[in-house]
């Protein structure tokens, strides 16, 4: 603990010194207090949805035919989701994020509002996106979604391979190409994705129903499972290990949307809202993790505007456009950022080991600088 703190007080004059906006307590830094992060990744959820609320245009779309009842699911999604403002509309989509987040964090990528979130990595599709946030580097080597092992190691391996991490790591994701981008093979800590079943720990009942559920249940995606299979696989693994770095990977929000369903896409918005209620509300309730956990939240693109609204990728620059949210002990609750300079995907790595009192930065120099406007208190 005192090691810890003192790593993030001599990597903080650096860290200070490129901050021409610090005017507070250069001399007496504020106590540093996140011991533990958690990262939900909301694969290719919109930043127009996260700050606006439900589309009119696209709820009055029909989905596809191969959905049973598409008129129907349409209806209830305006009935779900439909409100008379944007802010209204908001809060009935995500409605974690727009009270506690937005009371006692941050949330970058409002561009109506002057504040502008983005990947770098130019392809604005799921692995690039995935390994810049990881990594903190958008490596041309890394070009496409092929479940290969990533050339770089991410700041998860890194951390894992420091003595007060080790063995403190896990990542689970819905997406079965998580093996490769945080190089399962390599790291050294546990990573779960799609339905293969987690047997990294001895079982508990609720385990052994999820990987009978993994197993059993309609496969829409032949790579994804649905969301809630990894989710509740991450809380069993948190509840029993207690880690301190931890990933968890929701990917309906994209598969849906590729498939053309509105409704299905603000359903999983919404269920992945749920989701980070459910996970800070289990740490705030736990004294490892009570009032010493940073929780971080963002997609790995975005997508298109419109009729370009159900795809990305590199012919859609817009769909490089993202958003991020913080809320921890070290985070000033500035709320809905507005009038701010850029960040970008790929400070999130260097941003996370900073929030740990580590300086990934300095040790791997082309990674993007940690995001200071969430280091302050
Ligand atoms: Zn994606």
């Amino acid at each position: 603990m005192e090691i810890r703190k003192m790593a993030f007080f001599s990597a903080l004059p650096a860290v200070l010194g490129l901050c021409c906006g610090w005017t507070g307590h250069a001399q007496t830094p504020a106590a540093h207090k996140t011991e533990n992060v958690i990262v939900v990744m909301i694969d290719g959820m919109r930043w127009q949805e996260v700050f606006g609320g439900a589309d009119a245009e696209l709820l009055k779309t029909p989905g596809p035919e191969a959905l049973d009842a598409p008129k129907e699911r349409a209806a209830h999604a305006q009935q779900l989701y439909w409100r008379a403002s944007p802010a209204e509309r908001r809060q009935a989509l995500m409605p974690f994020l727009w009270s506690t987040v937005a009371a006692e964090g941050q949330i970058f990528g409002n561009r109506a509002l002057g504040s502008d979130s983005h990947v770098t990595n130019g392809l604005n599709f799921s692995y690039p996106g995935y390994s810049e946030t990881l990594t903190g580097i958008a490596d041309p080597r890394v070009h496409s979604n092929d479940n290969l092992p990533n050339p770089n190691a991410t700041v998860f391996e890194w951390l894992n391979a420091r003595p007060a991490f080790a063995g403190k790591v896990a990542a689970f994701g819905a997406w079965d190409v998580f093996n490769g981008i945080f190089n399962r093979e390599r790291c050294g800590f546990p990573v779960n994705a799609g339905y293969e079943p987690f047997t990294a720990i001895p079982a508990t009942p609720e385990l052994k129903l999820l990987n009978e559920l993994k197993a059993q249940t309609v496969r829409i995606w032949p790579d994804e499972a649905f969301d809630p299979l990894p989710f509740h696989t991450a809380v069993e693994y948190l509840k029993a290990s207690k880690p301190r770095l931890l990933f968890i990977g929701l990917g309906e929000t994209d598969d849906w949307a590729h498939s053309g369903s509105y409704p299905e896409y603000l359903n999983a918005a919404h269920l992945g809202d749920s989701y980070l209620r459910q996970i800070w509300e289990l740490v705030q309730s736990m004294p490892e993790y009570r009032g010493k956990t940073t929780l971080i939240v963002l997609p790995d693109h975005g997508r298109g505007e419109g009729a370009d609204w159900t795809s990305h990728g590199e012919k859609i620059p817009k769909s490089k456009e993202t958003w991020m949210a913080f809320l921890g002990p070290d985070t000033a609750a500035l709320g809905e950022r507005k009038q701010v300079g850029p960040v970008t995907e790929s400070q999130i790595a260097a941003t996370i080991a900073a929030l740990l009192g580590e300086d990934y930065h300095a040790a791997v120099p082309k990674s993007g600088a940690p995001i200071l406007e969430v280091l302050r208190k």
